[in-house]
Order: structure tokens, then sequence, then C-alpha cells
């Protein structure tokens, strides 16, 4: 693979900087007083976690921090991750009145970030009662948000809450997902010390399935959730997968993450192949590594692209260049790659999903020379697995549970977080880990 040259470390931190910077002071009082604390709150209804928006900006707004802090982290455990990389323009600001009125939305994300920091620059004062220990303990396989937030809310309510997580650093996709100019691996792990704080206890280095039998953490807890998230990059099923330049998404981002950006190696010419959120992430990551040229490989058009409006934009700022209606069907290259040969494709029908149904045109074929390959085709869950646990009944390939209770069909097994969704955002995970604790203390309760 012929590599683009390596950065300088000053290079690097610049390419990597926050692309949302903390807010001063005065700004965060400045803004939090833009607050109009509309009777309806539409901000707090599109929040998956029901922050109680106006009423923690209100409190930064008279200086008292720390209770704006308790505000947000009742209802959300992971919320500087969320501050930092939840797509608010979708989500709360994007449900802001101003927007009505042509007016900058208030700056949600950021004020909470002002908030958070300063709570975890404060050593995290004890802010949240907490039950005396009933004697029951609950397993949680996986530390991502999902898994925290479990842990965190049952430790609260009296529950020994014991985390096994395969990787040696916990916090699942916070630790090693998200694009480092949006969150740190360091802001991960404050949110990991906080539940551990609570009593929780988080065993690393450990695969269930693997190191320890599902059967065994069933037969040793009262209860179990599963917040295993989804597995790596579906592979792309063409010759020349297995050539040396040729990456799945996950693990280069998690690479990158590490934040040891000379250790990374990226090619000069890349394609990243999918348009989904991750793809873009691979792309812009791939891009502020030092790469000259990165494409984007898409077999529909810009219109059905799954990525949002924000990470397109990001994107297309970085310089990013888009292969709309073109499919990769073999990568070239002797021992490493050197090309993408394509079709053009046109869209068809709609398929059962709605979405056109991308068709070959004949005799289009075509090379685009490129030295390395990013899969980023959207991840599945690990299908071996969830199948070997006992009436936990599958649907559309997730881990099918009651909207409610994230009870799945095995009575005493919760499950959350993309596991049972597919794939959404922290946020989500959040809340689900959260409501599942309930779930789990009401099942309990109810033996
Ligand atoms: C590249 C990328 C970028 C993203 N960027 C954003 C973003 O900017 N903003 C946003 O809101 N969302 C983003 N997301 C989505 C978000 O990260 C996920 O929705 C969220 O992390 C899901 O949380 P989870 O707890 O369900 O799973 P995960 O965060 O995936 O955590 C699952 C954990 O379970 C562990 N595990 C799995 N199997 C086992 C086992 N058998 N035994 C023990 N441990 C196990 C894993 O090691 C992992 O630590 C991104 C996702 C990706 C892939």
């Amino acid at each position: 693979m012929e590599k683009a040259p390596k950065l300088s470390l000053s290079e690097y931190e610049k390419n990597f900087d926050e692309i949302t910077p903390a807010f001063s002071k005065n700004s965060a009082v400045l803004e939090a007083n833009r607050c109009l604390y509309c009777y309806d709150s539409p901000c707090i209804k599109a929040c998956p976690t029901h922050i109680d928006i106006p009423t923690f900006i209100k409190k930064i707004s008279t200086d008292n921090l720390i209770g704006s802090a308790k505000t947000i982290l009742e209802s959300n455990w992971v919320a500087l991750t969320c501050a930092k990389a939840c797509p608010v323009e979708e989500l709360c600001e994007g449900a802001c009145v101003y927007n009505e009125k042509g007016e900058q939305p208030i700056q949600i994300g950021r004020l909470q970030r002002y908030s958070i920091d300063h709570y975890f620059e404060n050593n995290m004062p004890e802010l949240f009662e907490q039950k005396e220990s009933n004697g029951k303990s609950v397993g949680i396989i996986g530390s991502g948000p999902a898994g925290l937030a479990c842990a965190a809310e049952l430790s609260l309510l009296g529950y020994k809450a014991v985390v096994y997580e395969s990787n040696e650093i916990p916090g699942g996709l916070n630790s090693w997902g998200i694009a480092p100019y949006k969150s740190r691996q360091a802001d991960s792990l404050k949110e990991v010390a906080l539940v551990e704080s609570f009593g929780a206890e988080i065993k690393t280095g450990i695969t269930v399935g693997e190191d320890i039998s599902f059967d065994e953490i069933f037969r040793k807890h009262d209860a179990i959730f599963i917040g295993i998230g989804l597995g790596n990059s579906q592979s792309l099923n063409i010759p020349g997968e297995n050539l040396v330049g040729v990456v799945d998404a996950i693990t280069f981002i998690e690479d990158v993450k590490q934040e040891v950006w000379t250790n990374v190696d990226v090619g000069k010419k890349v394609a990243v192949i999918g348009a989904g959120n991750t793809a873009i992430d691979a792309a812009t990551e791939a891009k502020r590594l030092g790469a000259e040229k990165v494409m984007i490989i898409y077999r529909r058009s810009e219109k059905e692209m799954p990525a949002n409006d924000y990470e397109y934009e990001l994107a297309k700022q970085d310089g990013i260049v888009f292969h709309f209606l073109t499919s990769p069907i073999e990568i070239m290259g002797e021992d490493s790659v050197t090309g993408l040969k394509s079709l053009k494709m046109e869209l068809g029908k709609e398929d059962e999903k709605g979405r056109r149904v991308p068709i070959p045109i004949a005799d289009s074929e075509f090379e685009i020379p490129v030295d390395m390959v990013i899969s980023a085709l959207g991840q599945k869950v690990k299908k071996h697995f969830v199948e070997s646990i006992n009436d936990l009944q599958i649907e559309n390939k997730l881990i099918l549970v009651d909207k409610e209770t994230f009870q799945t069909t095995n009575k005493r097994v919760f499950a959350g977080g993309d596991c049972i969704n597919g794939g959404k955002e922290v946020v989500n995970a959040a809340y689900d880990g959260k409501r599942a604790a309930h779930g789990i203390d009401s099942y309990i309760k109810s033996l």
C-alpha cells in the first residue's frame, strides 16, 4: 500500500482538534440567558433521555453548575459523551423554538458540556441517593453506554452490578468509536469512573461466551442485561478483500481512537465503501491522518445515503469526494491494493423498505486508482453469541425486547442499545440501559 507521509505531532493534534470547543463562563451564561423556558419544552421531548433541558440551562444562568449537572445526570449517565457527540441538530437543538423564528437555536450540547465538565473537574461530588444493598446481583454484558447506564442505575437501586467487558479499556464505542474530534477516550473514561463510584464492578478483558460461559453468569446473577452492541462491518464479498490495504472501518477507527496517530497507516488515495455515519467518520479520519484523496463509494444516490446531514456536510468540508451510483466489484492489486474496479449504477423501483434498488448499467465498468480500501457496509448483531442463549427470540436479526421493560423472551434476560435497535446513537443506548434497570428491578421484586 502506498502510504501517506506521516505528519508532525502538532499537525495531527490540529487536525483532530475538537470541532465544537468548550464555552467560556461568559459565553455560557449569555447563551443560557437566551433560553425562553418554553411552556411545552420541545427540546425535552426531542431528547431520547428526556433531560429537563430548560431547568439545567436556567441553573447555568444562576451559576448553579453542580445543580445543573445533577439535573442532567438524573436522566443520562453518559451526558458528557452525549453533549459532545449527539446529533443535536436532529434532536434537542433541532426542536428549539428559535428555529421557527429563523434564529440560531440554543446551543444545548455545548451548555450540557459546560455543566458536566465542571462536575468532573470538581471530582464528581456526591449528588445521588443510593439505596441500601438488597443482596441481589445483575450481570451486565458490555460496558458501552447501554451497559454503563444500566449498571449506574442498578447500583443506585441497591443491586450489585457486575459488568463483563471484552476490551481491556471499558466504555464501548464511546471509548473506541466516536470520532476523536468530537470526544476523546478520556471523556468516556470519566463516565466509566462515575459508574464505578456507585459501586458497580467492571471486569475488563472478559468475553462472555469465550472466557466465561453465558450459562455460568446466568447462574451467578439474579438477572442479566445484554448490551453487546454490534460486530464489525459486514464483509464486501468481492474478490481482493484479503489484499494488504483493505481494512474494516471499525478496526481502523479503533486504531485512530487510541490517539497515537503516527501508529496508524493510511493510504495516499483511500476509498471508503458505504455511506452511513461510520463511513463518514472513517473518511474524515483518514483525511485528518494525511491521506491525499479520500472517496466515499456508494451504490445509490445522495438522496438515499444513510449518513445524516450534519455528517455529510462535515465530510464535504473536509474535502471528501463522493462517488454516488457506483458499486465496487473487485479490489485490484497483487499483494497490495492498487485500484477498485466498479460499475456505474442506476436506480430502479423501490424495494420493500421504500428505497430504490440500484441496478448495474451494462458495459459501465471502470477502475478507480486507490491504495487503501475501508469497508463500512454496516454492522450486524453477533449472531453466534445471541443464538447461543436459550429462549432468546431474534427478530430482524436483532434481540427482541419488550419496549417498556427491555425484557427479552427469556424472562431473566434484558437487553438494550445497538443490539436491539441495529445501531442508533449513544443517547438511545443510554436511555435503554437506564429503563432496563427499572425493568430488572420490577421483575426481581415481582418474584
Ligand atoms: C464509528 C462509529 C461512530 C459513531 N459515532 C457516533 C456519534 O458521533 N454520536 C452518537 O451519538 N453515536 C455514534 N455512534 C453510535 C454509538 O456509538 C452507539 O449507538 C452506542 O455506542 C451503542 O452503545 P451500546 O452500549 O449498545 O454498544 P457499544 O458501545 O458497542 O458497547 C458494547 C460493548 O460490549 C462489549 N462486548 C461485546 N460482546 C461482548 C461479550 N461477549 N462479552 C463481553 N463484552 C462484550 C464490547 O466490547 C463493547 O465494549 C457511532 C458508532 C460507530 C460505529
